[in-house]
């Protein structure tokens, strides 16, 4: 049995919604008059934290559209103690991203075994030209500065062992600048002092003179005894002898 229709409920019903929608906040964006807020977990470019890559090449072994290129060699570090094996490492050489292929599914940020790979919220890279989406490692380092600080853990969770770790670090650290600080002192002080034991040791050294030692001293001319005297030929033994 069909359902009657009240004629004109069509129209309310329409205008209901009309009035439900005029009442509603509005949801437009004013992009690019307005930056819209984000969410700080937003997947807008990738960004590689150089120091803490590897080489170990998982991101770009798992990433299901191979846009991610690696290149590296190897070299080799000398042993550090005698005797030591000599160790070798990666080198990158190049690191880059093709984002006109990436789909951002963050399997290579998931993969990381290094947190070298973070999201960064930046979108405004679009080119005119498809081989200028291809993002190398200076450029992925700068969306490194517009990651978002991780958010604050929650009230009375466990200390992450990275922080534990770094923390000791630190404190290693500032005791050897202690250390350091204190020894420069020490020395500072010691060379101070130094020129009085140079007298003293200088003052030890020197032999007690025997007492004829002293009267040669007194008979031989002083810088104002014998030389205030007119001199004769007899006070010049070689004029004398060659005469
Ligand atoms: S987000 Fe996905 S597609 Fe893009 S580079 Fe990473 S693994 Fe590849
Ligand atoms: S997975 Fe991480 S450490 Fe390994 S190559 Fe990729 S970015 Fe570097």
């Amino acid at each position: 049995m069909s359902r009657l229709s009240i004629p004109g409920s069509g129209l309310a019903k329409g205008l209901a919604v009309t009035l439900r929608t005029m009442t509603k906040k509005t949801v437009t964006e004013q992009y690019p008059d307005v930056q819209p807020e984000l969410p700080p977990r937003t997947r807008g470019v990738i960004g590689l934290f150089e120091e803490n890559c590897t080489v170990c090449m998982l991101c770009a072994r798992e990433c299901p559209d191979w846009c991610i290129y690696i290149d590296s060699h190897k070299e080799t570090i000398p042993a550090a103690t005698p005797g030591g094996r000599d160790r070798s490492r990666n080198v990158l050489d190049r690191f880059a991203i093709d984002f006109s292929l990436c789909m951002y599914c963050g399997i290579c940020i998931e993969v990381c075994p290094f947190d070298a790979l973070f999201w960064s919220p930046e979108f405004e890279y679009s080119e005119t030209d498809i081989r200028d989406l291809t993002h190398e490692r200076d450029k992925l380092r700068e969306w490194m500065w517009t990651v978002p600080a991780p958010p604050a853990l929650d009230p009375g969770a466990e200390e992450p062992k990275e922080l534990a770790a770094a923390r000791k670090t630190a404190d290693k650290l500032a005791a050897q600048q202690e250390t350091a600080q204190q020894e420069t002192t020490r020395q500072q002080a010691a060379r101070a002092t130094e020129p009085h034991a140079d007298e003293q040791a200088r003052a030890a050294e020197q032999p007690t003179r025997p007492m004829g030692d002293s009267k040669q001293q007194t008979d031989q001319p002083g810088p104002t005894s014998d030389r205030s005297k007119p001199r004769t030929t007899g006070d010049q033994p070689d004029q004398e002898g060659r005469e």
